[in-house]
């Protein structure tokens, strides 16, 4: 066993009184519970200067160091290369890839802080995690410093394929820093094929056995898919639960018996709000007998709001909203409930056990935890129906669910409509499956096989 502390850096933190959103933030503050460490990344505070100090805290065996900021580092670094050229990029949008100079030597500029302070902190036996897009060269500033340690890397987006990856100007100075890591983690086989196929056929690398890679100057790394998944148990628990709260009560009696179909998704174009918004006015279209029966609630809180990509979506959205309700609204009944506000998961598992249909159809997404959750807080005895897109990384792992391309609302109409008439027994069959890969493949085996691996 490995007697060193876990390091785990990530662009942002989750300090230990804050509540933990977006899909990473749980699972690394489990991580480093269970083995005692250190957690390192920007404070979310913008400052004169960046780096200029590191905040530090401490929560039982887990520290926190937290750097700030300087407005024009979070304006090129952040905002700029992480969120206007990875992003999209990353999500198969060329289109909205927004690249410029600026913006890559101010992403380099911050990783280079993040590891002159990640260097002094590290012991020998010290095991590193580094996080997401926003810090891929950090291992390779790291080994300039002398690190010798383990150092793995996790990607929480999907890994496009070689072709679009190399649309990238300079994308191998990028990526090529990707072989500084020990261990390199996505989520899916998709996305592995994807990594191996740009080494090989755009970087000259070779393949080992068990997806070890060359470099051309000799540099090896292991290459593996590791699904995250949730803490199955918790939710199904807390979703139980739930159905004490207040809250919960009110919605479920503000619906008077119709079926309420949930979304919840950050406002984020690569989540497909407008067309599932389409397809929802497509079943009402095409089945009258579902008008006053069915409620579609849709949860979207703002993210990214300083982007003008972010922006320009929040008003489509608010304009199709409008435009559903006003041409199907009743005085009694309201089609779409769209909310721009984010939940705890205390309600949010009782809103998806509430809802007869979870309706999560990303473009493309690197895994999405909502997809999962809403399975997880399903009543046993009478689970409700996933209608997933294929583009999410959930649906390699969840077959079961009504499978679906987000950019048909047609399709997506007709697995609505099969979701709301769907017999009992189907969807006690469909429910269990999918429950028993999340019961296997929870948050905990992820961690475990992705450290067990950068361990070996
Ligand atoms: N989430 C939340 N409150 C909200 C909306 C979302 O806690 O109001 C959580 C959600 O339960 C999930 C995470 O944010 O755990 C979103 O992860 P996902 O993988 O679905 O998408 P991401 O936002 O990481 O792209």
């Amino acid at each position: 066993a490995h007697k060193g502390r876990l390091i785990v850096v990530s662009n942002r933190v989750a300090l230990p009184q804050q509540t933990a959103t977006g899909g990473l933030a749980s699972a690394m503050r489990d991580a480093l519970q269970e083995r005692g460490g250190l957690w390192f990344g920007w404070s979310g505070k913008i400052a004169a200067q960046t780096a200029g100090k590191v905040h530090t805290l401490r929560d039982g065996n887990v520290e926190y160091a937290t750097i700030d900021l300087s407005r024009r580092d979070h304006d090129d670094f952040y905002d700029g290369y992480a969120n206007r050229t990875l992003w999209p990029l990353l999500h198969y949008r060329p289109d909205l890839v927004d690249y410029n100079r600026r913006h890559l030597d101010g992403y380099l500029r911050v990783n280079s802080l993040f590891a002159d302070r990640v260097a002094e902190l590290i012991a020998p036996d010290d095991l590193i995690w580094v996080n997401d897009y926003h810090l891929i060269p950090l291992a390779a500033m790291l080994r300039q410093r002398g690190v010798r340690n383990r150092i793995g890397f996790f990607l929480h987006t999907p890994l496009p394929a070689a072709g679009l990856l190399i649309t990238l100007p300079r994308h191998r100075e990028l990526l090529e820093t990707l072989a500084s890591y020990d261990l390199v983690g996505v989520h899916t086989a998709r996305d592995l094929r994807a990594l191996e196929d740009y080494f090989v056929n755009d970087l000259g690398a070779t393949m080992q056995r068990g997806h070890r890679l060359r470099t051309s100057d000799g540099r090896r790394f292991k290459a593996g898919a590791f699904a995250i998944g949730i803490d199955t148990q918790k939710v199904a628990h807390d979703a139980a639960e739930a159905m004490n709260l207040e809250e919960i009560d009110s919605l479920h009696h503000s619906l008077e018996g119709r079926a309420m179909i949930i979304g919840v998704d950050r406002l984020d174009y690569s989540k497909g709000l407008p067309e599932r918004f389409d397809a929802y006015a497509m079943l009402l279209e095409r089945v009258p007998e579902l008008h006053r029966k069915v409620t579609f609630l849709q949860i979207a809180p703002p993210s990214r709001s300083t982007v003008p990509e972010y922006r320009q979506i929040r008003r489509e959205l608010e304009r199709r909203a409008g435009h559903i309700n006003g041409m199907y609204a009743a005085p009694d009944w309201v089609p779409i409930r769209y909310v721009n506000n984010s939940f705890p998961h205390s309600l949010l598992d009782g809103y998806y056990r509430t809802a007869r249909v979870g309706l999560v159809t990303p473009l493309r997404d690197g895994m999405n935890l909502v997809a999962k959750e809403y399975v997880a807080s399903q009543d046993p005895k009478d689970p409700g129906v996933l209608v997933l897109s294929r583009f999410a990384g959930a649906a390699q792992e969840l077959p079961q669910a009504l499978l679906v391309n987000p950019a048909d609302p047609e399709e997506v109409a007709e697995a609505l409509e099969q979701a709301l008439s769907m017999p009992l027994i189907e969807r006690k069959r469909r429910w269990r499956a999918m429950m028993d890969t999340l019961e296997k493949q929870d948050v905990t085996a992820w961690r475990q096989s992705f450290l067990g691996a950068l361990m070996e």
